[in-house]
Parts: structure tokens; sequence; C-alpha cells
């Protein structure tokens, strides 16, 4: 292709480097416009994918209260509710940590994976008469945030 002439980005036709725009299919195909155009689109993807303040909050009080249920599951005392239950709050632990990584990279994983966990912990918590209205009012709380960020997520 000679230097006067640049190909079209939608239809792939040779245009006149001048024209503006594509004779075949009426797109803009100045490489200058082009390129502006494209970096408005990164931009508009960026933020339509950045971490809200109140995401980055609930990533940070969750990962600390991990830190301190993750020092807790071991004392003398939650070992005398028996190796189930403490085998149950590690597990729980390490899909707290899972779920607030993926909300933190604005996933939708992180957050289906936080609905299956809460489901999972009140489904066991009830099971084992431990239950709480408060814990459940919580969950029910963050989910709430969550899935109202939901569709902003990849
Ligand atoms: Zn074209």
């Amino acid at each position: 292709m000679e230097a006067t002439h640049l190909q079209c980005n939608y239809c792939g036709q040779a245009v006149a480097l001048d024209a503006g725009s594509c004779l075949h299919c009426g797109n803009v195909t100045s490489e200058e416009i082009f390129e502006k155009r494209e970096s408005e689109l990164a931009r508009g993807e960026r933020e339509r994918h950045s971490r809200p303040k109140i995401i980055m909050v609930i990533c940070v009080l969750k990962c600390i209260g991990a830190i301190v249920s993750s020092l807790v599951i071991f004392s003398d005392e939650m070992r005398s509710l028996g190796s189930g239950f403490t085998a149950f709050l590690a597990i729980e632990l390490i899909i707290t940590f899972v779920w607030i990584a993926g909300v933190w990279k604005m996933r939708k994983w992180g957050v289906l994976t936080y609905l299956m966990l809460t489901a999972a912990v009140q489904g066991v918590s009830s099971k084992m008469g431990v239950w709480s209205p408060g814990d459940f009012v919580k969950s029910a709380i963050l989910l709430s945030i969550l899935f109202w960020h939901f569709p902003r997520m990849k």
C-alpha cells in the first residue's frame, strides 16, 4: 500500500490518508482519530471496572477479620469445640481469602464465591445450633452491596 493510503480499521479497504472517513463503510479511518477513540474506549473500560471505595473498605475489613479469626481458630478454646468445627472454620477462612481476592480484583466469581460460602456457613451454623440473626443480617447487607456492584465486575 502506498504511503498516501491507509487501511480502513473496519473493512480493511484502502482509504486516502486525508479522507478522514472510509468511502466503503463510512467509519472514521484517520489514524489519529482512531487512536484517540481507542484510548477513550480503553479508559472507559478501565473506569467501568474500577474498584469503588466501598468494595475496597469491605475487602480490607474482611481481610483483617479473617486474619484475626485465623489466630482464634487454633486457640485452645476453639479446639475444645472439636476438630470438625476447627476444620470447618479453617475451610471457611481459606474460601474467605479467595473471595476477597476475587472481589478486590472486581471479578464476578468473587461475589459468587462469597454467596456460596455464606449459604454454606448459614446452613452449617443452623445445623450446629450456633446460627445468629446478627451474622445473617451482616452477611445479607454485605451481599446486597456486592451485588449492587456486580454489573460493573468482569
Ligand atoms: Zn471501511
